[in-house]
């Protein structure tokens, strides 16, 4: 290996471009929107922008990638990751994929406004790809413009980050730079396009293959690529499933099913809900991907998304996303159906996911409330009357956890919480007060009187539960309001917000002292708030 001091120079990254080397490439290189048939990828440049400047970037991320702390803080970071210039080995391109949009076929979308710029191999031999989101209009672009405004970059960069922080596997975020240059955007799609301010997010991943780069093939009946697209996933993000075969595609599409399983079930404990889980927008790695129009849940509401656009059907609600990573899988299933030919074992895997998520489920919320296991017997019932409480009077769900985590196990503390009634113990995390009535109090008291003898039974001291709860409940999460407070400063040229936020989310299970307004509930003004409560696909 190299030696260790980090680069100061982005010429000196060293790339190996895999993707294009390996891949078939569209043969037509002019950027014009079109149908590209018989390719995996299309050559396009980043489209240069006028006064790029940097918003901020994830030391971690750079650190990945080796990049010295001078180096990110240079010009020449600005202009390359804003898609000013080119370094030595960068290769960029735009990939071809397709998708079931809300429940439809859309035929082929593709890589409309990201430019990948090649794969890096760091000094570990990790290989991470390298894709800016807002760089300019593709061959795949269809009628929109190819760019990205800052306020959504700015929540796809603070959330990437804050979710590698919580454990969710995810896509990274390297920087996020305003271009100097305006966008158009209609936000509710209301007839009011205003003028916004353009950014880029320089997204780091493994790979960033889609349920939908395997769908397109299948759809367009080109087996050939299919196969060949598919041994390549193998090859690159799956090298320990060995040599492809219809055995091996079998093990892989059940490894795609038991990741995407452990990713929903993190997102459900943390709260997150996606809001746009096309199939194009499922990672193959099990990675949460495009962050678009998604929320946190603030009071615990099952039925509850983020995404305007998905209003009416709330097809992508908290509570529905186990259930559309299994749909979504089932059209992955489709897609590769010609390799194996045989519907039991995918079916098989299916199964698994079910299963794996329901077992991840139950352990995660056993953790969430500190048990030691999960015991069906018992614990069915005390977790369903949980989550009935917690929908019968607002609660914040993050609050609520992290003070469950304060309960003692003795019967002289559960005696006096449940005399004054256990809603006091959890004061900051109600919404609405008028909601604690007196049955509300008596159901909570008989539910806390059942939980703490069951966390008698596990015998385990309260220091070590709490301690084990607050590693899994996180006291600060990227609120949708907080976001938008950011986004509010940084649109006035003020970033420091977004750094503030990006380092409290470094620690989100951390106390924090001096941090605790960021741990607070959503403030009235933002119930209803456009980038608080509710947001668009428009970005
Ligand atoms: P999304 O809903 O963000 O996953 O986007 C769905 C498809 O639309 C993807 O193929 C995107 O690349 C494309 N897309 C979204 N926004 C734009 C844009 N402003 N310009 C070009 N393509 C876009
Ligand atoms: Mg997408």
């Amino acid at each position: 290996m190299n030696s260790r001091a980090p680069i100061n120079r982005l010429d000196d990254l060293v790339f190996d471009n895999r993707f294009v080397r390996e891949l078939p490439a569209d043969p037509e290189t002019a950027n014009y929107r079109r149908q590209v048939g018989g390719a995996c990828y299309s050559l396009v440049s980043p489209a240069p922008v006028s006064r790029p400047q940097r918003v901020a970037y994830s030391r971690e991320v750079a650190d990945l990638l080796d990049l010295s702390a001078e180096l990110c803080e240079s010009d020449e970071f600005v202009q390359v990751f804003a898609g000013n210039r080119l370094t030595a080995g960068m290769a960029p391109y735009a990939i071809c994929y397709g998708g079931h949009q809300f429940g439809y076929w859309a035929g082929q979308l593709g890589d409309g406004r990201a430019i990948n710029l090649g794969e890096v191999v760091n000094r570990r031999g990790e290989r991470w790809a390298l894709q800016l989101k807002g760089a300019g209009p593709t061959p795949y672009s269809r009628n929109a413009d190819g760019l990205a405004v800052l306020r959504s970059s700015i929540r796809e960069f603070l959330c990437s980050e804050a979710m590698f922080h919580l454990g969710v596997p995810t896509t990274r975020a390297l920087s996020v730079i305003a271009t100097g240059d305006e966008v158009i955007r209609d936000m509710f799609y209301n007839g009011n396009p205003k003028a916004e301010p353009g950014a880029i997010v320089c997204r780091v991943a493994p790979s960033f293959t889609r349920f939908g780069n395997f769908q397109i093939f299948a759809a367009r009946n080109d087996l050939a690529l299919l196969k060949q697209f598919t041994d390549y996933t193998i090859h690159t993000d799956f090298p320990h499933l060995g040599e492809p075969s219809p055995k091996v595609y079998v093990e892989w599409f059940t490894e795609v099913c038991r990741r995407t399983a452990e990713m929903i079930v993190h997102w459900q404990r943390v709260g997150f809900v996606h809001g746009v889980m096309n199939t194009d927008n499922m990672s193959i790695l099990g990675l949460t991907i495009d962050y678009g129009p998604y929320g946190w849940l603030e009071n615990y509401d099952p039925d509850w998304t983020p995404n305007t656009t998905d209003a009416a059907e709330r097809r992508y609600r908290f509570g529905h996303q186990p259930h559309i990573a299994f749909w979504n899988l089932g059209q992955l299933a489709n897609a590769v159906y010609p390799l194996i030919e045989e519907v039991e074992p995918l079916q098989q895997a299916m199964n698994q996911y079910a299963e794996t998520f329901e077992r991840g489920w139950q352990a995660m919320m056993a953790g969430k409330l500190g048990l030691v296991s999960y015991r069906p017997d018992v614990d069915e019932e005390l977790i369903d009357e949980l989550l009935a409480l917690l929908q019968a009077a607002e609660t914040d769900m993050t609050l609520f956890f992290r003070r469950l985590a304060r309960m003692e196990t003795t019967d002289d503390f559960l005696n006096a919480l449940t005399a004054q009634s256990g809603a006091g113990f959890f004061g900051e995390a109600y919404y609405v007060p008028e909601q604690l009535t007196p049955d509300y109090r008596r159901r909570l008291s008989l539910w806390l009187e059942r939980y703490v003898r069951r966390l008698q039974q596990d015998g385990v001291a309260d220091e070590t539960r709490r301690s084990r709860m607050n590693a899994v409940n996180p006291k600060y999460v990227l609120r949708n309001y907080l976001a938008q407070l950011a986004i509010d400063k940084a649109e006035q040229g003020d970033f420091d917000m977004v750094n503030e936020l990006l380092e409290l989310l470094r620690r989100p299970y951390d106390e924090q002292p001096g941090r605790e307004l960021f741990a607070a509930r959503r403030p009235d003004w933002a119930r209803t708030r456009a980038g608080c409560s509710m947001l668009s696909c428009s970005s």
